[in-house]
């Protein structure tokens, strides 16, 4: 579907392109950079390994792989480099898309774009989800690219190329062509993606990837995910590879088929890579799969544990975390050789006021040394942005609520340096719970699972449960990458005289556990020099968070609808 968006004039007269989009275009995709003060932006890791930046920007490369091939294209990733006059000036059209924590980076290539007359298209989640705060863009393709792009180009063909273009719907992503890998520079990487499938079958009440991407999950071939990884294998990468999909295990049928060809794939080729991605903890119950991702060297898994209180975890519609026991669902994927990341949300309407004990013991007891404590967020299109909405307690940036006639945006910080992820953004929306008393809560988990004795006795115990079989063989140069990496680490924690009792302390005692193990230790030293330096500027941006926080009293919602106090004392499931 094309509708005309409401174009500014001005962008009508600067932006010329010839009549057909086939014509040999030079197309400039850029990624903007995502911010320093996340938790996921391990750039510290990536300095001491001697790369740039942690994920390839997968949804450009896909990008390039629709467009018409006629054309050439350039990628800047801002994340690697820097995005220079002379790239704009050279260019004929201008992709760029992203998250959330990228709008002020697009709007800035908007900008950019509109200074030199050239014309720029956005896509991606965050203009996809709200499109009003790209207005000035020239062309805003919506939605997934492989059945929106060719609206575009087909409007283009008819002598209308700007304006916005969406309701493809959700494409059969079997036909989606390999993403052009070439176009990246691999080396700059701390790992390459991939994506085996979109969407997720479960409907947590905060997530939007099931608005996004559907409740079916839609899965690739085996044999075009063989494809993809053989583009990669044949580019010369070797090592990390991250299927960047809502829920791995989503489609389980189409898994059980995926992982005895990538078993397959992977023996034939002496296994070139090992692998990371995101489930949800049912896959405890699925021995099977468990065997199949350790014998393709599947190391690390996400996971959103959420909370460890039931009704918490019923009420975010999250039931599926609460069918089994949580220490016994980690212990088993933990069996299995599979290192958990967990992630933890602070901010639930009937979360209780032990909410941080419970998180901190959580981690604690199921050996979770890397966990992911985010404040809840009403992201657009979500239902709970609905819910609060209905309910009047949707905030804006500036803590104002928005009006029942208003419509609810999500704008970030415009300077990169100054975008808060979730960790120490979010809440926003009127809190049942205390502001100030979340804050706190979050400021003392953070402080608690990330100071260096507490963490490292957390990763000697997950390195004592996993036993760790890697598959993949590094190779001489991601050795020398490891070792090098390994001992600047080292150094640089020496020198902090309250941390490197703990981090050799940690050592000693994994290298008792035998060389296997002494690998996973080692890779886990080395991403606390990350957790060393969030904890500090976290810490610091709570703080400030805090104290800039206007007095907020709880929302009577809960205790006038149930009857029942804000706060209710609720069971701790792990
Ligand atoms: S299981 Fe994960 S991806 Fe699926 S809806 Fe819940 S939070 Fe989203």
């Amino acid at each position: 579907m094309h509708s005309g968006g409401p174009q500014k004039a001005h962008r009508m007269l600067n932006t010329s392109l010839p009549r057909s989009p086939y014509a040999p275009l030079r197309c400039l995709l850029v990624s903007p950079e995502f911010p320093k003060n996340s938790f996921w932006n391990w750039s510290s890791v990536c300095k001491v390994r001697g790369e740039k930046t942690m994920g390839l920007p997968l949804g450009l490369l896909t990008l390039a792989a629709i467009l018409p091939q006629e054309w050439q294209f350039q990628l800047v990733d801002q994340n690697t480099g820097a995005l220079r006059d002379d790239d704009i000036r050279r260019a004929d059209v201008i992709c760029v898309g992203g998250m959330t924590v990228q709008q002020g980076g697009i709007l800035d290539v908007i900008r950019k774009a509109r200074q030199y007359g050239k014309f720029v298209a956005v896509g991606g989640t965050d203009p996809t989800s709200q499109p009003a705060i790209y207005q000035d863009a020239d062309a805003l393709v919506l939605g997934e690219a492989e059945t929106n792009v060719p609206i575009w180009l087909k409007a283009w063909e008819q002598g209308s190329p700007r304006g916005v273009f969406q309701g493809g719907g959700a494409p059969d992503i079997t036909a989606s062509p390999v993403p052009r890998y070439d176009l990246a520079r691999l080396k700059d990487y701390l790992y390459a993606s991939i994506q085996s499938s979109r969407g997720c079958p479960y409907h947590c009440e905060f997530c939007s990837v099931t608005e996004l991407f559907g409740r079916a999950p839609r899965t690739k071939t085996p044999e075009q995910v063989c494809r993809e990884l053989g583009v990669l294998f044949d580019l010369g990468y070797r090592g990390w590879v991250d299927f960047a999909d809502d829920n791995f295990i989503g489609n389980k049928k189409s898994v059980r088929q995926l992982l005895p060809a990538l078993v397959d794939w992977c023996k034939r080729r002496k296994h070139p890579f090992f692998f990371s991605t995101e489930v949800s903890l049912n896959l405890a119950e699925e021995p099977e799969l468990m065997d199949q991702m350790a014998a393709a060297d599947f190391r690390y898994l996400f996971t959103g544990i959420e909370s460890a209180q039931e009704e918490v975890l019923h009420a975010a519609q999250k039931p599926i975390n609460t069918q089994h026991p949580l220490r016994q669902r980690i212990r088993r994927i933990h069996e299995h050789g599979l290192f958990v990341t967990a992630g933890f949300v602070l901010g639930f309407d009937n979360e209780p006021e032990n909410a941080a004990d419970s998180i901190i013991a959580c981690a604690k007891e199921n050996a979770l040394p890397v966990a992911m404590v985010s404040l809840l967020t009403a992201a657009p299109l979500s239902q709970l942005t609905r819910r609060l909405a209905a309910e009047g307690r949707l905030m804006d940036s500036a803590g104002n609520l928005f009006g029942a006639d208003q419509p609810f945006e999500m704008r970030t910080a415009e300077r990169v340096d100054l975008v808060l992820d979730q960790t120490a953004g979010g809440l926003n929306f009127a809190t049942a719970r205390d502001r100030k008393a979340i804050l706190r809560d979050q400021i003392r988990i953070i402080d608690t699972l990330y100071d260096p004795a507490n963490f490292m006795a957390r990763a000697i115990e997950a390195v004592a449960r996993i036993p760790h079989a890697p598959k993949h063989k590094s190779g001489w140069s991601e050795t020398w990458v490891d070792l090098t990496a390994f001992a600047r680490v080292a150094v640089a924690i020496s020198r902090q005289p309250e941390i490197r009792g703990h981090f050799w302390r940690f050592l000693g005692q994994s290298w008792k556990l035998g060389p296997g193990r002494f690998a996973l230790a080692a890779a886990l030293a080395t991403i606390y020099m990350h957790f060393m330096e969030m904890r500090v500027r976290l810490l610091e941006n709570l703080h400030r968070r805090y104290d800039g926080e206007a007095d907020h009293q709880p929302l009577p919602l809960i205790a006038a609808e149930t009857g029942e106090d804000a706060t209710p004392e609720v069971a701790v499931r792990c």
